[in-house]
């Protein structure tokens, strides 16, 4: 397995690419959006960057990693002659549904098509192929290329043999991949959301402000980023798919999102992605782009 694809070029598009790609794949980036992959290449790029300046690459281990790389904004193009799939678009289920669909018709009946989904049905999704054997979750944690976790999700059908290579594989990208079973929210997010969604129930409620209520959970709890700031990097859309997913999932109203994460995402404030979040990012990209004017 050599040549592997990855649908979707955005946070977790990306960073999957960057991480085959750094391990000697031949990665397919696909996109819908040709700006996407754009912004995808850019990010490995700088994120690429940072490791040359961290001596933790080389320079020709960068140029490797982005000569690893191709982009196609044409699915059937895409995954022709790969014998994985890791599908990272954006968490809905019918974008999810169709492409699956999709894959199903035009890849090689061989190939495995995993999703990193971060809450969605493995099962649902793999009821409209042809192979529910065949088709697995893989999730990545962000930021991919740091994160050692791989939480991977077997479907009601998927067989032990593409969970064991899938496992194998995770192993040999240098990741820590866990086993857990398909129900909403798997085990990260079934565990993450309900915490992240208290503490914008704790903010609209009025207990506290943004900073105060993350400050609680880093120093207090010696979580490495609180909860406000998580979501905003997770982006607010995907913490309120989720929710959402584990809502319907269970019917049990703990998991219905906060009214406040609702209007924030309905505005666009999605986090880091759309410039402002919980936090305005907006205004510190100015203020470096400014510094940076004068350095
Ligand atoms: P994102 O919004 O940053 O990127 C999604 C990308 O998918 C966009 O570039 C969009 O153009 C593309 N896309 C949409 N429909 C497509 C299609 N039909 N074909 C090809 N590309 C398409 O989303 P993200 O945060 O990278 O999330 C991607 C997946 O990873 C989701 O399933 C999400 O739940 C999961 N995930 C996200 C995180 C996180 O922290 N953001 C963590 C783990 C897993």
């Amino acid at each position: 397995m050599k040549k592997i694809a990855v649908i979707g070029a955005g946070t977790m598009g990306n960073g999957i690419a960057h991480v085959f790609a750094q391990n000697g794949f031949q990665v397919h980036l696909i996109d819908i959006a040709q700006p996407s992959l754009d912004k995808g290449l850019a990010t490995i790029t700088k994120n690429l960057d940072r490791m040359v300046a961290k001596t933790s690459i080389t320079e020709q281990d960068k140029e490797n990693t982005l000569g690893n790389i191709s982009t196609f904004t044409d699915l059937k193009e895409g995954v022709a002659e790969t014998n994985l799939v890791v599908e990272a678009a954006t968490e809905n289920l019918n974008i999810k549904l169709q492409i699956f669909k999709d894959l199903d018709a035009i890849c090689d009946e061989a190939t495995i098509l995993a999703t990193n989904t971060s809450s969605i049905s493995i099962t649902q999704i793999a009821a409209v192929t042809q192979r529910p054997d065949k088709v697995i979750g893989m999730h990545f944690m962000n930021p991919v290329p740091i994160m050692k976790l791989v939480e991977i999700i077997r479907g009601y059908s998927t067989s032990n043999e593409v969970t064991e290579t899938i496992m194998k594989l995770s192993s040999d990208l240098g990741k820590t991949p866990t086993e857990v079973n398909d129900y909403p929210g798997f085990v990260a997010n079934r565990i993450l959301m309900p915490m992240i969604n208290e503490a914008i129930e704790t903010l609209y409620n009025g207990v506290a402000g943004v900073q105060e209520i993350d400050t609680v959970m880093k120093l207090g709890m010696a979580h490495p980023m609180g909860p406000l700031q998580l979501a905003d990097f997770i982006g607010l859309d995907v913490c309120l798919s989720i929710l959402n997913v584990m809502y319907d999932g269970f019917k049990n109203p703990k998991y219905a999102p906060c009214p406040l994460l609702v209007n924030m995402v309905m505005a666009g404030k999605l986090g880091v992605k759309s410039g402002e979040g919980f936090y305005d990012y907006a205004a510190s990209r100015k203020a470096e782009k400014v510094a940076a004017q004068f350095s």
